[in-house]
């Protein structure tokens, strides 16, 4: 462990050194970051004061004043060099993801290779940047939209995400033209501070050291501060529903910008013609992957009375087989929760659902060893039950029937969330009905692919309480940007819009 660390340059020598320049130490007290799959805490880490929060920000602010006259596709070239130090430091950065939050191996090293994708993104997106150009209906005019950077960024990043969330946003923020200032969770500090040295080295070689700003600080203090900051035009937070309704408001009262990345309730249909192993596997990552902590885990099921009760006993016989332990051992499929407050949710969400009249069918206990894990679990269900319309961050799978397709598609956008959704079908009528209008009304619908695991190069998010932001690929980068449109006259008159007379 020590060893990783210090590859990471995550030495105990150097404290204060990783908020962009070296800053005293504050006084303000520490935060601790545990290794979940034991208990055990792997480091402790100074707590940024408001004053240190106040020189992060106005660094990032200078900084960004002479980044945004820099040209976009030379901004570029300085995240593409930063897609090259994340691939060099991929596993050991992969690693600490599975020290720190607890993912397996493959989904640690994976996140990072998410940052690694959209910096490759953001260097192509650099150069295309596009605008459009309208007709006038003013003779010798001309109209276009042109796209200018925003600012200065605040991002504030979910434990589960601790790389490529702020990845998603940071280096796309970054070609726009944008500098960021970001606070991480407190639950994974380290990989924040890993992550932020790796893109701080690339910035400071090319005389840009400051222009990401890492605040690791307290939600009443620095989270407060940082969220009512005039010098932030667009606060982009990932979390809970319940901290983007807060956040949002308090943003929205000063007339700022929110892109809000909430929590979701994602569903798969299975109709009576799917191909029902495709299903299984697709269930299985969806439902199990990350230990249920992802914001697009499907967390509701819904068979077809057809199929349902030979495919229960397939998927009870599959969760029997999961191998829970430690993330970072070959083989390992499930590691454990992030703390003792996941593990306590899940156990009083298993307890609900029994007491509204779900049966547990597998699963519904933690495990007796150390650190956080549980079971994986499943639980027949009726979709009227309001805990199942209710984000539990943990591996529990609600499995309902259905007869008619309408029906099944009724319930699974009858719930508060609105972020990623799928149906398992061969027939084309079904899934041309599930990506309709009338069908799944979630940000992200599949067909034959489960709820998780999306490509950077589609637009991220999610409607209703998920909170409507859009992250990563398509045209999410016009978020970071504001848009101008701008008419020219060069002509002799002046003749006004809708043939308007104005004359003396
Ligand atoms: P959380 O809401 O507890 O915390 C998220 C972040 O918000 C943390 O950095 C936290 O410190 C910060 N925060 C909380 N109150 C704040 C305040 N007053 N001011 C400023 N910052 C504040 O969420 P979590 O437990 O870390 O993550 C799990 C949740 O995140 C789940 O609901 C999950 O669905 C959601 N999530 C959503 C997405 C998405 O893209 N939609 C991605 C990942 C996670």
């Amino acid at each position: 462990m020590n060893d990783l660390l210090s590859r990471l340059g995550l030495t105990s020598s150097n404290p204060g050194a990783w908020a962009g320049a070296a800053l005293p130490s504050a006084g303000v007290g520490t935060v601790v970051s545990y290794n979940p799959t034991t208990g055990e805490p792997i480091a402790e880490i100074q707590l940024a004061s408001v004053a240190q929060y106040e020189e992060i920000m106005a660094t990032a602010v200078r900084q960004q004043k002479a980044w945004q006259l820099y040209p976009a596709p030379k901004r570029g070239e300085i995240i593409r060099q930063m897609g090259e130090a994340l691939r060099a430091h991929r596993d050991d950065l992969g690693a600490l993801v599975s020290l720190e939050v607890g993912k397996i191996t493959g989904e640690g090293v994976g996140e990072v290779q998410e940052a690694i994708d959209i910096a490759d993104f953001s260097v192509g997106l650099s150069r295309q940047l596009y605008g459009l150009s309208m007709h006038s209906e003013r003779a010798n005019h001309r109209m276009y939209e042109q796209w200018h950077p925003l600012g200065t960024v605040g991002v504030i990043t979910a434990f589960n995400f601790p790389c490529a969330v702020w990845a998603w946003n940071s280096m796309i923020a970054a070609i726009c033209g944008d500098a960021v200032v970001w606070k991480p969770s407190l639950k994974a500090p380290l990989i924040a501070i890993a992550t932020h040295r790796i893109c701080e080295d690339v910035l400071a070689k090319n005389g840009w050291s400051g222009l990401f700003g890492l605040v690791i600080g307290t939600d009443k203090d620095v989270g407060e501060t940082m969220i009512r900051d005039p010098r932030l035009p667009l606060v982009s937070a990932t979390g809970s529903v319940r901290m983007g309704r807060y956040v949002g408001t308090v943003v929205a009262e000063r007339l700022g910008r929110t892109l809000l990345e909430l929590g979701g309730n994602n569903a798969i249909i299975v109709d009576k013609d799917a191909d029902l192993d495709l299903a299984l596997r697709g269930i299985l990552f969806g439902a199990v992957g990350t230990a249920g902590q992802r914001c697009t885990t499907t967390r509701r099921l819904f068979l077809h009375k057809d199929i349902s009760a030979r495919f229960t006993e397939r998927l009870v016989k599959l969760y029997g087989q999961v191998r829970i332990g430690d993330p970072m051992a070959e083989g390992t499929l499930m590691g454990p929760l992030i703390d003792e407050g996941a593990v306590r949710d899940y156990e009083l969400a298993v307890a609900e659902a029994t007491r509204q009249g779900g049966t547990v069918l597998c699963g519904g206990k933690r495990v007796d060893r150390p650190g956080h894990f549980v079971e994986p679990t499943l639980i027949a269900a009726d979709p009227a039950m309001s805990i199942v319309k209710h984000e539990t961050f943990a591996p529990i799978l609600y499995v309902m029937e259905f007869s008619d397709l309408d029906q099944a598609i009724h319930h699974q956008n009858d719930v508060p969330q609105g972020l990623s959704s799928s149906i398992f079908t061969n027939s084309f009528r079904s899934a041309e009905a599930f990506l309709s209008a009338r069908g799944s009304d979630c940000g992200i619908a599949n067909v034959n692919i489960g709820t998780s695991g999306a490509e950077i190069g589609g637009a991220f998010g999610g409607e209703k309480e998920t909170g409507g932001g859009r992250e990563s690929g398509s045209d999410s980068w016009k978020a970071y940007m504001r848009r101008q449109t701008c008419t020219l006259n060069y002509g002799a008159d002046l003749p006004l819009a809708q043939n308007l007379r104005f004359d003396l």
